[in-house]
């Protein structure tokens, strides 16, 4: 078995004990693997082991990654972006998991009409209002709920963060318990459903399945050092 193979079945059957202790169940939760820097050959070795969503955090990778690769394999764009890159990456990735802001997803929701298209998106919440940090802070993301609804192409599904990073896993869980927080109050403010939480990295994936997280993204734990 190769190392990432071995990999990957030690972090999928964490994920599973991690529902266990919330009482969820496996299916639930589903493991994003990260692959950003990472060749092609690399990642062909996590499709042989069976894993086939991948996160990469810039348009230009996927680009030249996608074509490299088997056509069931699935990608989730997980860094920012930029307006011009927007025609480039909505027919490639399945989930666009971090729109940051009303501009964004305004061109998203123009671009994807132009295409006749309808992008899933998360809204990325800047948990910790780090000014250093992408993403809509709770309050803006309440004013703006009903001008993101009205973008008629984009099918809103969650939420996603990056809280500031800290090695002990316990310190990211007040932050996954404000996206969920946040999350059911969206759901009451504009009166449709949000069931994805995209949360938790390598080192804390097991809190933010704790915590609700249906989407974990992680790199290093799976493909090793960047
Ligand atoms: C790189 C990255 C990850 C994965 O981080 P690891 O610590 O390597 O697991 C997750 N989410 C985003 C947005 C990233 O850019």
């Amino acid at each position: 078995m190769s190392d990432i193979a071995a990999n990957l079945e030690r972090i999928r059957e964490r994920m599973k004990t991690a529902c266990e202790r919330a009482g969820r169940r496996a299916g639930e939760v589903e493991l994003v693997a990260v692959s950003k820097t990472k060749p092609a050959e690399v990642i062909q070795q996590a499709v042989d082991a069976g894993q086939l969503l991948f996160g990469e955090n810039r348009v230009q990778e996927v680009m030249q990654k996608k074509p490299l690769l088997p056509a069931c394999v699935r990608w989730h764009l997980i860094g920012p972006l930029q307006s011009n890159k927007v025609r480039k990456i909505l027919p490639l990735v399945e989930m666009v998991e971090a729109v940051d802001s009303l501009d964004i997803a305004r061109d998203i929701n123009r671009i994807a009409a132009e295409l006749g298209l309808h992008p899933k998106v998360l809204l990325e919440i800047n948990v910790a209002t780090e000014s250093s940090k992408h993403g809509f802070s709770a309050d803006a993301v309440r004013e703006q709920l009903d001008a993101l609804y009205s973008l008629d192409r984009l099918y809103i599904q969650g939420l996603m963060c990056i809280p500031p990073f800290d090695p002990t896993p316990e310190h990211s869980r007040k932050y996954f318990q404000q996206l969920r927080t946040l999350r059911d109050e969206l759901e009451t403010q504009g009166g449709a459903p949000l069931p994805m939480l995209s949360m938790g990295m390598s080192h804390d994936f097991e809190v933010a399945i704790e915590e609700g997280a249906t989407l974990v993204r992680v790199g290093t734990a799976i493909f090793g050092g960047r």
